[in-house]
């Protein structure tokens, strides 16, 4: 049904583990808030999580298409991949502007599962989208940091040991530009719970494991700063192509489960005598979500490969985020309708995955703020902001 069957191996292995974590799982899951420690736990285990670290430091080397191609087979049999998606992701900044030293000591541990960096500490109260307005900072004292602010939104920080988190460290009045100033740690989460670090979990529409975050005076190790200090908006920016990248694959996979489910019930449902997908106005909006996730599909291979291939790739990761969480909204809108009634019973998984695949309208970067990028980026109109 689908043209895209790049990796397939993958694809297939990926396919199987998830059959082991069906529907019925991620129902309860969602209802009880839980975290999905069998499937994040079954994944490690697989090595799926630890794909884009390099062989040299324990991880299976591959490039970033292989890990679109896991996450969006998660989506697309009805799991939720944002729970431990993360994992995959975060350690990039690490490995692209950490220290050797520090790449040894962390990345082994990670690719073997043992150890979880998959909480990465942006968004603020006060700033929202605004980055460069953080007002979370870290002052040196003698050879720490004394971290003190409030994060909000921060995922997974519960089921993680490592997070790395954006402070300012010099303040925005008195650097040069505002993105300078701010720089990137490393704090271990399971020294700073309750020795500095608050967490107030923060439920939302989504089973997403979200957190608010209260800092008062965490003292973290100078030797955990990743790169040089004022620099770290840049290796946040650098992390986020990948980012943008991998959760739009995820967004394909939703879009595919949508898809599938509806043209399934279009084809059984019968009302007036007949199937409903035999009326054009059931069809065509099916056919339309599959012609828009199948161009948006491509979109998200062309960043995936420019990426891979080391090559800038900041408007396309962005277009690939946008087209494929249009896609897969406009998929999971018409999913619903198919289903008439039925798309709102909880056993059908619709309204779930409904719920799930808003976010990304919103997260990790709202639509309003890709347009904004390629309009001045791009297209060279006037800034806005
Ligand atoms: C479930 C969930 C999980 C999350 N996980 C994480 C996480 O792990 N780590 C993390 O750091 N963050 C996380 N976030 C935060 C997420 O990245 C932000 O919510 C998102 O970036 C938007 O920021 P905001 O909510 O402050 O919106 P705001 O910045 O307040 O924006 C509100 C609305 O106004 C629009 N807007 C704002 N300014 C402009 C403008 N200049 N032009 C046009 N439109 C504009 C935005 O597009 C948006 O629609 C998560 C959020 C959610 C909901």
């Amino acid at each position: 049904m689908f043209e895209d069957r790049t990796h397939p191996e993958i694809r297939d292995a990926v396919a199987r583990l998830c059959g082991d974590f069906p529907g019925e799982y991620w129902r309860e899951k969602d209802k009880k808030k839980e975290y999905p420690s069998e499937f994040v736990k079954a994944l490690t285990e697989g090595g799926y999580l630890s794909v884009l670290i390099p062989e040299q430091y324990g991880g299976a080397g591959m490039d970033l298409g292989s890990a679109c191609a896991v996450l969006e087979e998660i989506q697309r049999s009805g799991g939720n991949a944002g729970a431990c998606h993360a994992q995959m992701y975060t350690m990039g900044t690490l490995l692209r502007h950490g220290s050797e030293a520090q790449k040894q000591q962390y990345l082994p541990a990670i690719a073997a599962g043992e150890l979880r960096l998959q909480a990465f500490g942006v968004t603020e109260p006060s700033s929202g989208t605004d980055t460069t307005r953080i007002r979370t900072k870290a002052v040196r004292d003698g050879d720490h940091y004394l971290v003190s602010g409030q994060k909000v939104f921060i995922s997974r920080v519960e089921y993680s040991d490592l997070m790395l988190l954006l402070v300012r460290t010099t303040p925005r009045d008195a650097v040069d530009k505002p993105t300078r100033g701010m720089s990137v740690l490393l704090v271990d989460l399971r020294e700073a719970v309750g020795n500095g670090l608050t967490v107030r979990p923060l439920e939302t529409m989504l089973n997403h494991a979200t957190t608010e975050l209260f800092f008062d005076q965490l003292r973290v190790p100078v030797e955990n700063l990743i790169g040089e200090e004022g620099k770290g908006f840049t290796y946040i920016l650098d992390g986020m192509n990948a980012e943008r990248i991998l959760i739009a694959a995820e967004c394909i996979g939703d879009a595919r489960w949508f898809i599938e489910k509806a043209s399934d019930y279009a084809r059984e449902r019968e009302v007036f005598g007949r199937p409903i997908g035999k009326n054009q106005g059931v069809q065509f909006p099916i056919a339309r979500a599959y012609v828009q996730t199948e161009a948006a599909a491509q979109m998200v291979i062309k960043a995936s490969d420019l990426f891979d291939a080391e090559e800038p790739c900041g408007s396309q990761a962005n277009m690939a985020k946008l087209l494929a969480a249009d896609a897969s909204w406009a998929a999971a809108e018409m999913c619903l309708q198919t289903h008439g009634g039925y798309g709102f019973a909880i056993e059908y998984d619709i309204e779930r995955k409904f719920r799930e695949t808003r976010l990304y309208q919103v997260a990790p970067i709202s639509t309003n703020l890709i347009l904004s990028n390629i309009a001045t980026h791009v297209l060279g109109l006037p800034k806005s902001f």
